[in-house]
């Protein structure tokens, strides 16, 4: 068995997004560039509402999928095909946005912490242009396995080796999305084979991996290994997200993906039109 090695950790860097929502960006930075198959993770976590408040008012997406994962707060979500919907604490939305959505995700509330991600997956050529759709669960439909020492790991995406299965399958890129709890002293382990490229999310503590030792929102890039390994220093959680490598060329311009500049081109037109 080997453990997989760190390549690269990364501290987030501090943005502002949407109607000046502020956040950490972890991945999809100049120092974090896109980790095949995956674009960006943000982290908010804000107490105050005038750092919230304004959200992401409406916006385009094509050629990819937007997972929206909720800690503490609410979020109101509605698109141009009259789909609404409210993300609660706990709970995911896994958005294709495929061929294309215009949409806004606003917070629920006027005062209180809002704490979450969102993750952006690539999506294989063949599937940039197909046809949007969700995947959503409160936090009750996530199961949540119970390990020794009083770590904990919910599964979003994906099956954990000892059979625990999130309510998300794994989709084009076969994604594994974990959230890890772990009291200090305790380590988690999980086999996540060589066909996935594999990343961890510090977002709370601080952690041991191989040899380094990292503090809260940073993210660890990991190489290639039969075992994902992280040692708890202080209580913590880290995110664990893996998935298949897409390897096809990315052309990434604001809220599209796509595999060609002519296809960004086209992204264009097609929105200012009013075809999404
Ligand atoms: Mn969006």
């Amino acid at each position: 068995m080997s453990v997989r090695p760190v390549l690269k950790i990364v501290k987030g860097v501090p943005a502002s997004d949407g109607d000046g929502v502020r956040l950490t960006r972890m991945l999809g930075t100049p120092q974090a560039q896109m980790f095949d198959p995956f674009l960006m993770l943000d982290c908010f976590d804000n107490d105050k509402a005038s750092d919230y408040m304004g959200g992401f008012p409406d916006h385009p997406h094509r050629g990819f999928e937007t997972v929206t994962y909720m800690l503490e707060g609410r979020m109101r979500h509605k698109d141009n095909t009259g789909r609404e919907g409210v993300i609660g604490p706990g709970g995911i939305q896994w958005m294709r946005a495929g061929k294309g959505i215009v949409h806004s995700e606003m917070p629920e509330q006027a005062e209180g912490r809002m704490r979450g991600f969102q993750l952006w997956v690539n999506l294989p050529a063949r599937l940039k242009m197909s046809a949007p759709g969700y995947q959503e669960f409160e936090a009750d439909s996530i199961p949540v396995e119970a390990r020794d020492g009083g770590v904990s790991v919910k599964v979003i995406s994906g099956a954990t080796d000892a059979g625990t299965a999130g309510p998300i399958g794994g989709g084009a890129v076969d994604a594994l999305y974990f959230d890890v709890v772990l009291p200090a002293g305790t380590v988690f382990e999980e086999p996540v084979g060589d066909d996935r490229n594999a990343m961890l999310a510090v977002y709370e503590g601080q952690v041991r991996v191989a040899h380094d030792t990292v503090d809260a929102l940073s993210g660890v890039f990991l190489g290639t290994g039969d075992t994902v390994r992280v040692e708890a220093v202080t209580d913590a959680r880290v995110l664990l997200l893996a998935g298949r490598p897409i390897g096809e060329p990315v052309f990434w311009h604001g809220p599209f993906v796509m595999t060609s500049r002519e296809e960004i081109v086209q992204a264009f037109e097609d929105f200012q039109r009013g075809r999404f």
